[in-house]
């Protein structure tokens, strides 16, 4: 069985922004939970289900906060403004309290941005299967693996009638809570004195709220243990020679064992294969023997396709060695950049995969991706400097796997087993002829996307106006300028 699989029957969690997705008017506040309880059974989800709605609940209607209570919803109240953060600090908790298998529901427009890269970076350690509803903004940063986007109003229409309550049996779960005084209590007329209370006004008046969204994973260390499971298992390098080139003098054999030595020193003994990605007709031949004899394979790139082979390639590699194994991202592109390293987190999301990365400048910000360890290129290729004697039995042991170095150029699709004939490949007709039409295609994509821009922009500012059209007759620009700029 699946984690997801075994996450059917586990516990339900869903956090509701009640200002962002009220209830419609007339709509009977019990039916909420049946309706989202369905929503559940229909996708075959039968664990038990806890909601908490959030808002301002000193504006939300006495009925309604009694039906929600009567029917098991518990009621939230937050400072207005301040809902999304109080309810991703109430998950971040949940999650820490319900290991998972389990599912995770958030009703809110405001996934997007700093809530939704967050819990992109919780699901790659932790994974629940997750569901998302809104009511006007749909989260679309597509940083996160969900298993539903539904629309709010569409979700409560499916629902059901109010369920039959028997007395004091649900009610007793539905609890209220101030999340500005910690306070809480079962009785609505407590919950509606609270919210009243010189106490509570004054806690309101005085604490200043949570202005900044709280981060639950900024400060995850970058260096944690191998677990058992991914301890032998494979190791996958994706290797960016623009980015992180070989230094200058640097023997290029010790690459290799460099990499397996970092990767012993916090517990990692699987096998380690490693794809170098660059214009390969740039690379010194004496790098490209130097490496192949220590079984690197290459893979030829031109700028305009060098990020989507590398992660095309991981996808196709991830295809024919499912989890657990280990990726490992030599870029500082794809440590660096959101759009970039959005479909490996994607994988890490779904797949019990194990993430490392190298750069030769450390990210500005916190990547996206969450890793097992981090290392500076440079110092990581130093490992092997200083231990030159294991380097020694290091190489001895690659010998045996020297023949293993592919070559393949990414943009014909060919595979070469040796130098030779990738050199040969790489100056043959058919080659040049696929580097020619690329280029072509890349040229007439920035053609295009130049003249979809101006006529966007003349739509916006209905021009071009009349007067910029008479400028040059009224000799506002020398005639000489109006043809230099394409
Ligand atoms: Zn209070
Ligand atoms: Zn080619």
């Amino acid at each position: 069985m699946s984690g997801y699989d075994a996450a059917k029957t586990e516990k339900i969690g869903v956090w509701w922004d009640m200002n962002d997705c009220p209830i419609p008017e007339g709509y009977d506040a019990r039916r909420v939970r049946p309706s989202i309880e369905r929503a559940f059974k229909e996708r075959g989800y039968s664990g038990p289900v806890s909601i908490t709605a959030y808002a301002d609940q000193t504006q939300t209607p006495s009925h309604v906060l009694r039906g929600l209570s009567s029917s098991g919803v518990a009621v939230a109240h937050t400072r207005s403004g301040y809902t999304c953060s109080v309810m991703h600090r109430d998950m971040v908790e949940w999650r820490g309290q319900n290991p998972p298998p389990g599912t995770i529901m958030i009703i809110s427009d405001q996934v997007n941005g700093d809530f939704s890269w967050d819990l992109a970076r919780l699901q790659q350690r932790t994974r629940y299967g997750l569901f998302l509803a809104y009511s006007k903004k749909q989260c679309n940063d597509y940083l996160l693996v969900y298993f539903a986007n539904c629309r709010w109003e569409k979700l409560l229409e499916e629902g059901g009638a109010p369920p039959v309550v028997v007395a004091g049996e649900l009610s007793s779960a539905a609890m209220f809570y101030c999340k500005s005084c910690n306070f809480d209590c079962q009785s609505l007329k407590k919950f509606r004195n609270h919210l009243s209370s010189y106490k509570h006004g004054m806690e309101d008046a005085i604490t200043p709220p949570v202005t900044k969204f709280l981060f639950a994973t900024k400060s995850w260390a970058r260096n944690y243990p191998a677990s058992p499971e991914h301890a032998t298992s494979k190791i996958h390098v994706l290797w960016d020679m623009n980015d992180c080139p070989i230094p200058e003098g640097y023997d290029a054999r010790q690459v290799r064992p460099s990499i397996e030595m970092a990767f012993e020193e916090i517990g990692y003994s699987g096998p380690v294969s490693i794809t170098a990605y660059a214009d390969q007709t740039q690379t010194p031949v004496h790098h490209l023997l130097a490496l192949s004899s220590t079984g690197v394979d290459f893979a030829h790139t031109l700028p305009w396709v060098h990020y989507s082979r590398m992660i095309t390639d991981f996808e196709i590699w991830t295809r024919v060695n499912p989890a657990p194994a280990s990726v490992m991202i030599i870029s500082d592109e794809v440590a660096s950049s959101k759009s970039r390293s959005k479909i490996i987190c994607l994988k890490l999301q779904k797949f019990n995969y194990n993430c490392f990365l190298a750069y030769s400048v450390r990210p500005s910000e916190t990547p996206l991706l969450v890793t097992s360890a981090e290392w500076l290129w440079e110092s990581l290729l130093a490992v092997s400097e200083t231990r030159r004697h294991i380097l020694h039995k290091c190489s001895e042991s690659e010998r045996v796997v020297a023949s293993t170095g592919m070559f393949c150029c990414k943009l014909c699709f060919c595979d070469c087993k040796s130098l030779d004939a990738f050199n040969k490949h790489l100056s043959n007709k058919e080659h040049r002829k696929e580097e020619h039409r690329m280029l072509a295609h890349t040229q007439s994509f920035r053609r295009s996307l130049r003249q979809f821009k101006i006529s966007k922009y003349h739509d916006q500012a209905r021009c071009p106006p009349k007067r910029m059209r008479k400028a040059p007759r009224k000799g506002f620009l020398p005639r000489p300028l109006r043809f230099t700029r394409r």
